[in-house]
């Protein structure tokens, strides 16, 4: 292989491990874990993050996309429900 042919394998990877990367950020799962997981392995990254759960959850009032630990929404500025207790699971 000539270094041009592995910079170019390089590229190919890094911009393949942005796939899992970013379905990781939409799900709040962390962009560099799974950044760095899509280096590594990136079949499994996929895999992963298609299986993993969505962490996010809506407002009840007015269904905006939420962060799990809100306690009030930036959309309608309504309190929501109390936190879910740790390790509960946040169906959406
Ligand atoms: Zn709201």
């Amino acid at each position: 292989m000539t270094t041009d042919e592995i910079v170019g394998w390089a590229v190919i990877v890094a911009l393949l491990a942005l796939i899992p990367a970013f379905i990781a950020r939409k799900k709040r799962l962390g962009f560099w874990t799974f950044y760095v997981f899509g280096l590594m392995l990136w079949i499994g990254a996929m895999i992963a993050v298609l299986v993993m759960k969505d962490r996010r959850r809506r407002c009840p009032y007015c269904s905006e996309i939420i962060q799990p630990q809100a306690m009030v929404c930036p959309r309608c500025q309504r309190d929501l429900p109390s936190l879910v207790p740790a390790g509960a699971r946040v169906e959406t």
